[in-house]
């Protein structure tokens, strides 16, 4: 019953089943997911191109399905959205990457942490709180974290938005703007709102050496962020020659399969471990 999705069927489509036994049932399961711990998180490494350090991970959820095995969020993540338990996902992503966060600084590994949120948080009011409130408990610095927003996200409640990321960036947590590029929003309007990077949506950054409407785009971009004072990271960068551009271009930050794809925690360790003494 399930379609066929980006890397495999979604839990439910809305689309093609409506409402019903079916959908209620998928919903159950997912409340079961979040209370009882089956999401995990991957971490993909966040190269800052200046020094040519790992200084940060985004994380990104997963759903290890009992029967369905290992679910990618484009399977789960609207059905979370539309049946109300976003807010729900999101407080168990983030206490799971700040848990991750505390062990990994507790070793010695010091990494600035990008967790997701969605349209349901940004007009919670009592979310910069909660976040705050979770950094406490795991004694993590909110220097080292990040919320990356949608744009599409921005638009929706504006006003409400703009306070709750100002309660963000009060308790001292940076904000970045994600998949820019992709909605219709102007750059000097996104601008006027608090936020600390601007993330270039992947289709521009994945085609910019074939391309010169992607590089001029992605050229453009940076020069506007930066001038904005906002930290550029290009995401999606595939291969070696568009690292070596987006560094030519004094890129920021660069995420993407070329560097690596999102790790399980142990495994992106070891891959830290191999840089380090490579
Ligand atoms: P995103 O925030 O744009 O995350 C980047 C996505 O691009 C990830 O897919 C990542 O695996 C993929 N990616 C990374 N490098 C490359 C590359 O070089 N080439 C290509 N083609 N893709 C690359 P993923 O993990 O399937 O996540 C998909 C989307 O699901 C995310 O897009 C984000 O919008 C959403 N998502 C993931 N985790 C969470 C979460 O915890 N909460 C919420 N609300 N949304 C999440
Ligand atoms: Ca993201
Ligand atoms: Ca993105
Ligand atoms: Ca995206």
């Amino acid at each position: 019953a399930a379609k066929a999705g980006r890397r495999g069927p979604v839990v439910y489509d809305e689309q093609r089943h409506g409402s019903g036994r079916h959908r209620l049932e998928a919903v159950a399961q997912l409340r079961r997911a979040i209370d009882e711990g089956e999401l995990t998180l991957h971490y993909q490494p966040k190269l800052r191109v200046a020094t040519g350090r790992v200084e940060g991970v985004e994380a990104l959820v997963r759903w290890q399905h009992p029967e369905r095995g290992l679910l990618f969020p484009d399977a789960f993540i609207e059905l979370a959205e539309s049946a109300g338990l976003m807010a729900a996902l999101t407080s168990r992503v983030l206490d799971t990457a700040l848990a991750q966060r505390r062990e990994w600084s507790d070793r010695g590994l010091e990494l600035v942490v990008s967790v997701n949120v969605s349209p349901s948080n940004l007009v919670d009011e009592r979310f910069p709180d909660e976040a705050a409130g979770l950094l406490a408990r795991h004694g993590v610095p909110a220097t080292a974290l990040v919320l990356e927003v949608t744009e599409s996200l921005l638009m929706e409640d504006r006003e409400r938005a703009v306070r709750v990321l100002a309660g963000l960036r009060e308790a001292g947590v940076g904000v970045s703007i994600d998949d820019y590029g992709t909605g219709y929003s102007s750059l000097a309007y996104l601008a006027t709102l608090p936020v600390t990077e601007l993330k270039l949506d992947r289709t521009f950054v994945r085609t910019m050496t074939g391309s010169a409407r992607s590089a001029a785009i992605v050229t453009s971009t940076l020069q506007l962020a930066h001038a904005l004072g906002l930290v550029f990271v290009a995401e999606g960068a595939e291969d070696p020659v568009t690292v070596e551009a987006l560094a030519a271009l004094g890129c920021d930050v660069v995420q993407g399969y070329q560097l690596s794809p999102p790790l399980p925690p142990e495994q992106l360790e070891r891959w830290l471990g191999t840089r380090a003494t490579a």
